[in-house]
């Protein structure tokens, strides 16, 4: 299958701009014939769906949640980047760009980067326009952090809750349109498969996840905004509901899946407490502005961090990195975290945590600067930890908490099923194969209110769509196919819960396809993943019924589809023979222990082709070129 990206030629600086003049736009009275089902409303999906009415056109708009406004996208805390340069500090769209294909270690489409880049200042024009209490500076102007990868401030937040307020901006501007009657809402309402009639994205099924009524919504595009599949690991950050039952569904549809191997591990996690624990919890890295990362120097030392004088601590990235010291990227703070854990020099009862210590930022600074930078974040890890991090250090350690991996989408958002959008961390996105800190909400943002609005109305104006009804032989046989994979899984009636069988996915995915990965435990996790799957279809236990509010049977239809995808996880991380980014390999190092790219062998985007249950998918390569970036070996010392 041909990947064509639509990838823009010629001067960076200007693609964008030729291209949206080069794209075809409808009618402004013509805007009101069109539907357009929106499947989403984090950033992504609110922004998008909001954009879209204030076009004109017909939204129908979805999401799992009681409400658009407890989707995902709340959870964010630290900020999002945008290339203002209020600083001074020498940042510039060209620099954001610069270091969000260095961050994504080459695995990234330039166009596109660029374009986030761009677009990054619009985005902070649209929220404060909309109200969004970004933290300012006595001055008034808006206030600007530091996260990892950059040696500029441009993240802009409002303190821990950034996520929170960009959301409340976004729920607004779609709530407006919803008074308006120009979006219908449908919450509590789950996507379980995507209508493709003649080859085209025409519609969705879902589940009422009240009455558990099964039900299509036709439309002329459809748009998945359905945020990532971190939750694949049983144990993350993401918010218990995150799933990837949309994007893969559409993947067996025939939308093609790119890098599902690329996952993010977040260095500064408050460490796993138990054999039960359900959930892990970040602590923004916004954090590592203050907070020096440290362990004992030598092995075993069990003292209190009090008692540990100095000269024997191991500030570890200080020390490695000076240049960014503990500024470093995500993976790259997360690969040494393990390795000093891995050295017997990790701190708590597990051993398995490093301190993030602000001893000396409050000395400096005062407590009161700490409070207000941080306040709700420290209240947190108090809450959770027991512990006070005002008088001793925090307690951190990796954990998933994003996937860079996605549908594929062309420069148009556009996936390999014409007329399916997809947006936000649901798509293979702009950030290669690490996501920088702050660059997922500038994305979900870019794609929702500039980057869609422009190149849906191409599709639409040159694209003739026949008439489709609730009769059509392919949109009946969808709904039956949602209604039996229901069915099947109540009839199991098994021995063991949903929850166990994610729990065993979820450690033998951190287990060989983590934070480091290498052949022989990729080996092993394909041959136990499908076992697991059977033994799932043969013993799950799921009570209940379908036709109420039935979360044990929600549950389970993710899990089935996490069963498969993360199949396909370790299919291209074994494939994918180099170490980049959030993808390391432990074969693939240099002497000092960092990732060793082969950009002579894998420097492209692998894309796969569902090719039916049982069957090997097919992997297709989208080349990747760099004009601008030129590859070269990261170093961050
Ligand atoms: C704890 C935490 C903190 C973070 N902090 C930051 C930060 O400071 N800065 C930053 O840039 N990024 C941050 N991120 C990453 C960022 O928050 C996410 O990548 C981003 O919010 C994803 O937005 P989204 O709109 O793509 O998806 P989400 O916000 O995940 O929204 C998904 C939407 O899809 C709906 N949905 C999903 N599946 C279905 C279905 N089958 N049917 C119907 N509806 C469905 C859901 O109901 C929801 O409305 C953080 C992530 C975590 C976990």
């Amino acid at each position: 299958m041909p990947l064509d990206s639509q990838s823009p030629t010629g001067p960076i600086e200007t693609r964008w701009d030729r291209h949206r003049f080069s794209l075809k736009l409808v009618n402004p009275s013509n805007k009101r014939k069109h539907k357009i089902v929106v499947v989403g409303t984090g950033l992504a999906g609110g922004s998008a769906a909001a954009s879209l009415a204030e076009l004109g056109y017909n939204v129908h708009c979805f999401c799992f949640q009681d409400s658009p406004r407890r989707a995902h996208s709340i959870a964010a805390q630290g900020g999002i980047n945008a290339a203002k340069n209020y600083h001074n500090d020498g940042d510039s769209v060209f620099r954001l760009f610069y270091d969000t294909v260095k961050g994504g270690d080459f695995r990234a489409r330039e166009s596109n980067v660029y374009r986030l880049a761009e677009l990054s200042l619009n985005i902070i024009d649209q929220c404060v326009a909309q109200g969004v209490p970004f933290a300012r500076e006595y001055s008034g102007y808006l206030d600007n952090r530091s996260f990892g990868g950059a040696q500029v401030s441009r993240t802009f937040y409002a303190r821990g809750q950034t996520g929170q307020q960009l959301l409340l901006g976004a729920y607004q501007a779609l709530e407006r349109q919803i008074g308006a009657g120009q979006v219908q809402m449908f919450p509590r309402t789950e996507m379980l498969d995507l209508i493709v009639v003649d080859g085209r994205a025409r519609g969705i099924v879902t589940r009422n996840l009240m009455t558990g009524r099964i039900a299509s919504h036709l439309a002329d595009t459809v748009v998945l905004a359905t945020g990532g599949y971190g939750n694949v690991y049983y144990l993350s950050t993401n918010a218990k509901g995150s799933n990837a039952t949309a994007i893969w569904r559409a993947h067996k549809r025939g939308a093609l899946f790119a890098n599902p191997c690329f996952t993010q591990i977040h260095p500064t996690c408050i460490p796993v407490s138990g054999e039960y624990q359900s959930k892990l919890t970040l602590m923004s890295e916004s954090l590592r502005n203050d907070g020096r990362v440290w362990v004992p120097l030598t092995k075993g030392d069990t003292r209190a961090p009090g008692q540990i004088p100095e000269a024997e601590r191991d500030y570890f990235l200080e020390r490695k990195y000076p240049s960014f010291g503990n500024l470093v990227p995500r993976d790259v703070a997360s690969r040494n975290a393990k390795q000093v854990c891995d050295e017997g020099r990790g701190v708590g009862p597990s051993g398995l945590a490093v301190y993030l210590d602000f001893r000396d930022a409050i000395q400096r600074l005062g407590k009161a600067v700490i409070e207000e930078r941080y306040g709700n974040l420290f209240d947190m890890y108090e809450r959770i930890a027991g512990e006070d991090p005002y008088n001793a250090p925090m307690r951190i350690y990796p954990a998933i908490h994003y996937t860079m991996g996605g549908l594929w989408v062309d420069y148009n958002l556009m996936s390999t099923i014409p007329g399916l959008y997809v947006i936000g961390e649901a798509n293979f996105s702009d950030h290669g194969a690490n996501r920088l800190g702050a660059s997922a909400l500038m994305q979900g943002l870019a794609d929702g209110y500039f980057v869609l609005p422009n190149t849906i109305n191409d599709y639409l104006a040159s694209t003739k769509l026949d008439p489709v009804d609730a009769t059509h032989a392919v949109v009946r046989d969808a709904e039956a196919g949602v209604a039996a994979i229901a069915k099947r899984l109540l009839d199991v009636k098994g021995t063991r819960s949903v929850d166990s069988y994610h729990r065993e996915l979820g450690k033998l995915m951190w287990e060989n396809c983590g934070m480091s990965r290498n052949a022989r435990g990729l080996r092993y996790a394909l041959l136990r993943i499908p076992e697991l799957r059977e033994q799932y279809w043969r013993d799950v236990r799921v009570l209940g019924t379908g036709e109420e509010l039935n979360q044990s049977l929600e549950k389970a239809g993710r899990v089935a589809d996490f069963l498969e995808l993360a199949e396909l996880m370790c299919l291209d991380a074994l494939e994918r023979n180099e170490s980049c980014g959030g993808h390391f390999r432990e074969e693939f190092q240099t002497p000092e222990g960092e990732a060793q790219r082969d950009d002579e062998h894998y420097s492209y985007t692998a894309a796969w082709e569902f090719r039916g249950a049982g069957n090997r998918p097919e992997m297709h390569k989208e080349p990747l070129a760099f004009e601008y970036v030129h590859p070269s070996q990261r170093s961050y010392k």
